[in-house]
Formats: C-alpha cells, structure tokens, sequence
C-alpha cells in the first residue's frame, strides 16, 4: 500500500518538504535544512584546502549581464525574471480593478533590472572579468546561491527554485580540466563516504529548440559535460546530483576574461545539487536521519 505513496507526499507526510501549491516551490524543514548543511562542511572538508575565495551573490542578478550571458538564446524556456509594478496612483487603481474581476493584472508589470539567477555561476564571470587579467595560476572562487529555472514538475528532484553550490575555474585547458577531472574523483568519493550508489555519465543541457539539438550534440561529442546520477525517484532513471562542465573558452571569449600572458582564459564549474544530495540521502536510507546507517551520520555529523 505504501508503494502507492508517491516519495513527494512522503517527503510532505513527514514535514521535510512544505507543499505552497505550486510544482516545484517548496518549504524545507528544519532538519532537511540540516543534511544541507552537513553535507556543504564535507564539501568545505575536501574543497577547503584548495584556496578557492568565497562569494555569494544572491537569487537574482543583474539583467544586462543575463542578456550578455546568452540564457535566452539557449533556454529561453527556463528563464524567469522580476517584474515590478511601476505606474501612478490612476494606473494603481486599474490594477486593482483588474485584480477585482480576476483579470491579467500582471501585464502592466515592468522588467527590472533583476533576473533570477538560473546558475550559481552566471554572476561570476562579469564580476571577474572586471577585475582584469587573471594570475597565471587561475582563479578559483567558491559559490552557492538560490537558482529558479522554470521547470515546475512532480518530481521533488526537480524544483524550480533551488541551491546550487558550485566551484568555478578559470585558467589555461590545462588548468581547469584538471580541475574538472579532480572533482569528478572526489564527488564519487564523497558520494560513497555517505552511501550513496553513484555512476558518472556524459550529459548535455538542454538547449531550446531544432537549433538546440546540434548544440546538445556537440557538446555530448566533445565530452563538455559530465554528470553524477544517484537513484531517487528511480532506480533505472537516475538524478543528476553533481554536474562537470568544461566550457572550453565560449565564456573567456563572451565576458573578456583573460589570463596575464594575454590569452583567453578556458573555464569549467562543478556543481552540487544541494536539495538532490538531501533527497539522494532521504531515498537511500530513509526519512528518519536518527536511523541512518552510522557510518554516514559520523561523515556527515562527526
Ligand atoms: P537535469 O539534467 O536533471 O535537468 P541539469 O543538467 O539541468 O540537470 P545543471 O544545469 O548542470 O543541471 O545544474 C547543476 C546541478 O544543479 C545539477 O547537477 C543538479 O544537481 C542541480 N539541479 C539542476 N536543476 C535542478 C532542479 N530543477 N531542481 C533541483 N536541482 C537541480
Ligand atoms: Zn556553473
Ligand atoms: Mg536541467
């Protein structure tokens, strides 16, 4: 009978999830919160030696820099951005008219200045840019922020506003395929010191329409991108916890980054899907962390 209960009403039945009506959006509880932050100390644990500087932006960025970044052109259908209200006294009585009669109200709304961020790393790359060249031994910085991406679905691994924790290089090929390759290393590691059954596999994003397919392809073709894939809706359909991308030097080139010698820096970020490694945890080895096997609570807890 219980196999009938999907995992996201179990995860509601127990409090770790808060529904708010909308796929997708939802309230964590205290101890979800918890495994969250467990799990980024084993991340500061294995990334923390590495000199990596710390920034965090917050869910929204500057739109200019969105519209720079090329999202649009990519995956226009995840996009989300802030409108405001904007008008007089007289336009603020028609809104509320229209709201009255359950109208559209929204669409007198204006852009502004602010997109919601669909990557921890979207801001980062402007902000170094501004900096100047950087040092022939790369930059390493150390992110995490809230992301939305409009994709509202039933899967509590896929939800439409979520944390993302990422480290981003930037430096010579050399450099940040190294970079890549170490943390594809650790992230398995990582995963098996907490028992979770992992898999590394190629992936590509999914770039929008007939257009999107040749670039999907191409970077499936060149290796660019790399996921780690847990069980936890589903054993044969696996989640992606952890991405690896190597961006060759598409965002050296777009942002002006470049390196002392004059060249173009190459970059590569790897990501941690925060809520899908609680959930991966959840999954494995149950909703009630008190009974988790105790080789995971002492990584996770000490
Ligand atoms: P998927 O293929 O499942 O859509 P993705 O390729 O879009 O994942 P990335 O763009 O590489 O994922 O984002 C980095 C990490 O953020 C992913 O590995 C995943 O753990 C997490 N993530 C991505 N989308 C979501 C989402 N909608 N809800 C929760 N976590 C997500
Ligand atoms: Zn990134
Ligand atoms: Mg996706």
């Amino acid at each position: 009978m219980d196999m009938q209960v999907s995992f996201l009403d179990r995860l509601f039945d127990s409090g770790l999830l808060i529904e708010t009506g909308v796929d997708g959006l939802y309230g964590r509880s205290g101890q979800f919160e918890d495994v969250i932050a467990a799990f980024e100390r084993l991340i500061d644990r294995i990334g923390g030696g590495d000199g990596a500087e710390a920034i965090h932006f917050p869910p929204g960025m500057n739109r200019a820099y969105f519209e720079t970044s090329g999202y649009m052109k990519s995956f226009p259908q995840l996009a989300g951005t802030v409108h405001s209200f904007c008008g007089n006294d007289h336009d603020h009585l028609s809104l509320l008219q229209c709201m009255e009669e359950g109208k559209d109200w929204t669409k007198e709304q204006k852009a502004t200045d602010i997109a919601l961020t669909p990557a921890a790393c979207y801001p980062l790359y402007p902000t170094v840019a501004k900096r100047g060249p950087i040092s022939m031994d790369g930059g390493l910085f150390d992110l995490q922020s809230y992301c939305f991406r409009h994709e509202p679905s039933k899967d509590p691994a896929r939800q439409q506003l979520f944390r993302m924790r990422e480290y981003v290089c930037m430096g010579t090929e050399a450099h940040v395929t190294t970079f890549r390759q170490t943390w594809m290393d650790r992230g398995v590691e990582m995963m098996k010191s907490i028992g979770l059954d992992v898999e590394i596999d190629v992936a590509n994003d999914p770039f929008f329409g007939r257009a999107g397919r040749l670039l999907a392809n191409n970077q499936r073709d060149q290796n660019l991108k790399f996921e780690l894939l847990i069980p936890v809706t589903s054993q044969t359909n696996k989640t992606a916890c952890m991405s690896f991308n190597y961006h060759q030097d598409a965002f050296g080139q777009k942002w002006g980054l470049s390196l002392t010698d004059g060249s173009v820096a190459h970059t590569a970020c790897v990501g941690f899907g925060l809520e899908r490694i609680a959930l991966a945890l959840f999954a494995q080895h149950g909703l009630d962390v008190a009974a988790w096997p105790e080789p995971v609570r002492k990584t996770l807890w000490g």
